[in-house]
């Protein structure tokens, strides 16, 4: 087992998750990511974080799409091992079963948001993390354009994952490889 899975495994077994599932789906492990900064605040004074090179291409994009009149905010960003292990305690005290919650929400350590180069993208007033994201002009712009600032689609649907389709969530990458799987702070099972 490697080091990653020895320091997620507590926070597994918290929450009844076994590493045999997350093994079963071939989820990749991801690092926190260190070095942050805040690119956008929500409507709620909620402050998005993001890795610095992310942050420019986020900000970028957003300004590429604005000037073709599309308007794109952010509805989550970088995110916590701990506050990912904390969402999924919440539905499982809601009377969520763990399965059904685990085709939403990545087990803690496997969310591409604990990279900081994740975003769940919102647009207008539409309601945000719903499918028919993928209705709206800045899905049809992000599907266009993403690819130039490093952004690519995690989550189509039937993904090898097992999780829902997310068309609200894009991922960047530095070295302009949309894989998440080939990232570098990426640590794979063995
Ligand atoms: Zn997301």
């Amino acid at each position: 087992m490697n080091s990653l899975a020895d320091r997620y495994r507590d926070t597994w077994r918290r929450l009844g998750i076994s590493r045999q599932s997350i093994l079963e789906r071939n989820l990749p492990l991801f690092e926190e990511a260190r070095d942050l900064r805040v690119v956008e605040v929500g409507s709620n004074g909620q402050a998005f974080r993001l890795t610095p090179a992310a942050a420019d291409a986020w900000t970028a994009m957003k300004a590429a799409a604005g000037e073709e009149g599309i308007e794109m905010h952010l509805v989550s960003a970088y995110r916590s091992v701990d506050r990912q292990a904390g969402l999924i305690r919440r539905k499982l005290d809601a009377g969520r079963s763990l399965d059904a919650i685990l085709e939403v929400l990545a087990p803690p350590g496997c969310s591409e948001h604990h990279t900081g180069r994740a975003v769940d993208i919102g647009t207008g007033d539409l309601r945000p993390l719903e499918p028919d994201f993928d209705r709206a002009p800045a899905f049809a712009w992000l599907g266009v354009h993403a690819h130039r600032f490093g952004f690519g689609l995690s989550f189509p649907r039937g993904n090898a994952f097992g999780y829902v389709y997310e068309p609200w969530h894009w991922c960047f990458s530095e070295t302009g490889d949309r894989s998440f799987r080939d990232f570098e702070s990426t640590a794979r099972f063995p």
